[in-house]
């Protein structure tokens, strides 16, 4: 296998046993916290080898995590990869690791709103200090924003609910020329969008999304791209006590083996619905960047080289959030439900759990997130027709 190679084929093939699991394809899964040595010398070397994919003892991980880690390095294009208990875990681990008391971060008004508390009510405490950004701000706007205390520019494009495209490569030029580590919450691109040929030092993923694949897993994982970086993730994430369950990491690289199938089905499917909303006179605007004409599109056109299934509804401003409940209500296929990736279809009405504090996120009218799972989009949008019927209907 090599990078030559499509991406379908390489997520048939990272991470698989080789001669190490009897002859079957797969590792059976180790669960274990003792781990037994031959004599003490063999112990002592082991613990000097915390940095590399070796068994110490059971917080180290064993061949599942392993096999996991290298299967996301593989996925983002970066180096070493630490895998977390939750995709919360991922924004909050690196940033303990990278940052100090006394530091300034910068993040986007569109930030995944626990990542945003953290900040608010948790790294604040540390005296670290935050200031929110338009996450469609230019270099020039970024710039003005750095202190000589800020130490890290944190990103996530597109945006929780809404959807921005942020233009990442002009953004992470400036963070790396101020001396900042760039990180990005790179859940909604997985592969799509690869973080480190874009100037990103450290990329986030919530696992519990496409990757696992079958909302039935919680796990988060962190990539770096060099031996520095990766060094002092590890050192935290080990200070934390950060562990995932083997059978966790085991039904995560499972899902890796559907990923590209379900992944390229579901772009397609939500294309379809999204274009189909957008002809809808209920509808004011949608907030999918792969749609031709939407905001973001030229920004994902240039630095994607796919989508998700994920994206927002903005209806026309007649329409009161209790009357978005009604249509989400009266949905059968939709589950009302948070979190996304998996195989089944969702819609959360947005408006009111939109938090902005830098003057960004007008899109007058209510808002509702979709999720596309693999039903087929004939049945989605027929479903859909219940629910706007239900919209007018409770006008
Ligand atoms: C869901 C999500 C997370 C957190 O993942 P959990 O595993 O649910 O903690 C982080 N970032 C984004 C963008 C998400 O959508």
């Amino acid at each position: 296998m090599s990078e030559e190679h499509d991406f379908a084929t390489r997520m048939s093939h990272v991470g698989r046993a080789g001669s190490n699991a009897r002859g079957f394809v797969n590792y059976p899964v180790y669960r274990g916290s003792t781990m037994l040595y031959e004599n003490m010398a063999a112990r002592a070397g082991a613990a000097n080898e915390r940095f590399e994919q070796k068994p110490h003892y059971g917080t180290g991980g064993n061949v599942n995590h392993w096999a996991l880690e290298n299967a996301i390095a593989e996925i983002e294009g970066g180096t070493r990869c630490q895998i977390v208990s939750t995709g919360l875990a991922a924004i909050t681990v690196p940033l303990l690791a990278f940052m100090k008391t006394g530091e300034h971060m910068l993040m986007p008004d569109s930030v995944y709103g626990p990542g945003r508390n953290f900040a608010n009510n948790f790294l604040s405490k540390m005296g670290i200090e935050t200031t929110f950004y338009d996450p469609c701000i230019d270099a020039a706007g970024i710039a003005a924003l750095f202190r000589p205390n800020t130490t890290v520019l944190y990103t996530e494009s597109p945006g929780s609910h809404t959807f921005e495209v942020q233009d990442i490569p002009a953004l992470a030029a400036v963070g790396r020329a101020k001396g900042a580590k760039v990180m990005m919450d790179n859940t909604w691109g997985i592969h799509h969008f690869q973080p480190f040929r874009h100037g990103v030092d450290v990329s986030i993923q919530a696992l519990t999304k496409y990757v696992v694949g079958h909302s039935d897993v919680l796990l988060g994982s962190i990539t770096v791209n060099t031996q520095a970086d990766w060094e002092q993730l590890r050192a935290t994430a080990s200070v934390l006590g950060q562990y995932a369950s083997p059978d966790d990491c085991w039904l995560a690289l499972r899902g890796i083996r559907t990923m590209a199938v379900r992944m390229e089905r579901q772009m397609e499917s939500a294309l379809e619905v999204a274009a189909w909303l957008q002809s809808r006179p209920e509808v004011k605007e949608v907030l999918h960047p792969a749609l031709p004409g939407a905001r973001g599109h030229e920004i994902w056109k240039r630095d994607f080289t796919g989508a998700c299934s994920l994206f927002g509804v903005v209806f026309q401003p007649g329409f009161s959030r209790e009357q978005i409940w009604k249509m989400a209500e009266a949905l059968q296929l939709f589950g009302k439900g948070a979190s996304w990736g998996g195989f089944e279809s969702l819609a959360l009405p947005t408006g009111g759990g939109v938090t902005r504090t830098a003057g960004s996120g007008e899109f007058g009218g209510e808002m509702l997130r979709l999720h596309v799972g693999l039903e087929a989009p004939k049945d989605l949008m027929e479903d859909l027709e219940l629910g706007f019927k239900a919209l007018v209907s409770n006008a």
